[in-house]
Parts: structure tokens; sequence; C-alpha cells
């Protein structure tokens, strides 16, 4: 274990994905991972500074913390960093009104958005949502653009709910992006920007944190390249394969959360 103590010295924040280290969804809500509840729990009380940095495009922040909630965990809307809303600030502040390609379940986060004649499509993980139709009618609005803008929250390839692997937002993306000729702005994992936001609001700089999620490509590396330390949880998407991903090596690998929290309970900021 010394290595461990020499791997997570000066660690003074901790940023944590949802799906598939907290929980894993589903159609009934979804159930905790083993552990995960007191896991959190634990981390809150101890000296670490905690955030939950999550790709989840489908509900609001509002109705993901409360589901959370009435799970068993402790957090609050406040401390989420989520793509929507970091989406909807970023097309006020460029002036863009968007056509949605969305679940009905995050619809609401861009209720302050004017979506009149639209000059940007927002794609998310719309789920059932994702038919020709919908797909097409995106396609359309983008190519009767001058400068089309594609902004995809999240580029996730899969996720895993309780009855399996789901295809994610990433793979409709690329759908539109081969398509049109463009290439999509990334809001949410693995974009470096949505990282350092993450952080800002932590208050803790790059190397003093540490973000554990199950996702080797969009949780680990991106927050490798943001200079962070990253830890990958055998829970959630998960595959035996992810520890010998041909780009991306994990600083380490744990368990669950449980194991992870115990690892940084007795190691970090020491
Ligand atoms: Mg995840």
């Amino acid at each position: 274990m010394a290595a461990w103590g020499e791997w997570l010295a000066g660690v003074r924040g901790v940023l944590l994905d949802i799906s598939g280290v907290l929980y894993d969804g589903g159609e009934d809500g979804g159930s905790p991972i083993p552990g995960s509840v007191e896991a959190v729990a634990r981390l809150k009380r101890s000296r670490l500074k905690v955030r939950f940095c999550t790709n989840e495009s489908q509900k609001s922040r509002g109705n993901l913390v409360g589901l959370l909630r009435r799970l068993g965990f402790d957090i609050s809307e406040g401390e989420v960093t989520a793509p929507a809303p970091a989406a909807s600030l970023i097309l006020k502040e460029r002036g863009l009104r968007p056509h949605l390609l969305v679940h009905d379940g995050v619809r609401s986060e861009f209720d302050q958005n004017d979506m009149s004649n639209p000059n940007c499509v927002v794609i998310a993980d719309a789920g059932e949502a994702f038919s020709y139709q919908n797909m097409n009618k995106a396609f359309q609005v983008l190519m009767e653009l001058e400068n089309p803008v594609l902004i995809s929250l999240g580029k996730g390839r899969y996720y895993k709910e309780t009855s399996g692997l789901m295809l994610d937002v990433g793979a409709y993306t690329k759908a539109l992006e081969y398509a049109c000729g463009i290439e999509a702005e990334v809001v949410g994992k693995p974009s470096p920007e949505y990282f350092r936001s993450a952080l800002k609001e932590m208050a803790v700089e790059a190397h003093e944190a540490v973000m554990i999620g199950d996702d080797i490509v969009g949780d680990v590396g991106g927050a490798q390249r943001c200079g962070m330390r990253a830890l990958q949880v055998r829970t959630g998407k998960f595959r035996p394969s992810d520890e010998r991903h041909p780009e991306v090596k994990a600083d380490g690998y744990v368990d669950n959360l449980a194991q992870a929290v115990d690892l940084l309970l007795q190691h970090a900021d020491k």
C-alpha cells in the first residue's frame, strides 16, 4: 500500500462521476452500487472537497439529484456539474438559438433559451427520441446553416443501466458529424473546459484533484489530460479490457467507490 500513499499524496479534492460510480440507472430509477451511499457520506465528513461531475443528459440536474437523494445519497444541486445547465449558459453567451435533439426529461434546462429560428443543434442522450425522423430533422437544420454549429452534451460511447449496456449520445453525434462534414463541440466530459469548470467550483487545482469514474476514456483520460489524477472503478460500464486500453492507463484501479474512499481517507492530504 506504500505506492498508494505516494500516489495519493497532496490530494485535496475529489471529483466523482455519478452513473456507474454512485448508481446504475434503470427503468425503475435504478439502484445504488453497494457501498457507495456510505462512501459518499464518509468522503463528505472528511477534509477533502467533493464535487460530482456527470455527463447525465437525460434528466435535469434537479431530477437527477432528487433521484439520488431518494436512493439515499447526500447530494445537492449546487454540488453537481452537469452538461445541460452549462450548455444553456454557453448558448446565451454566444447568441445561439438551439434546435434540441434531447430527452423530454432535460428540456426544462433550456427554458431560458430562445428557440425561434434555430442557428445551432444541441444533441444529448435522447434515448427513445433518437428516431430516424428526429435525427434527420437535426441533420436538415444543420445543413440549412451557413456555419453549422453542433453542440453535443458529452460524447460517451455507451453507459450501463440495470438492464445492460446502453448506446450513448456519442454514436449519434458521430453520425451527424459524418453526414454534415463537421465536428461537434462537446460540453461535458472529456472536454478540458468542463473539468476546469468543476475544479473552479471546488477551488482546487488540477494537480490536487483526483477523478473517480467508470469510463476509461471520458473520465480517466479526460481528467488526466487536464493534469488531474484519475482512478477507474470496476463498476458500471467497466470492462476488464479497460485495464489494457491502448491509449489510456488509469493511475489506479479499484473495485468500487467504497474501496477508493478507503484509500483516499488513509492516504490523501498527508
Ligand atoms: Mg459513468
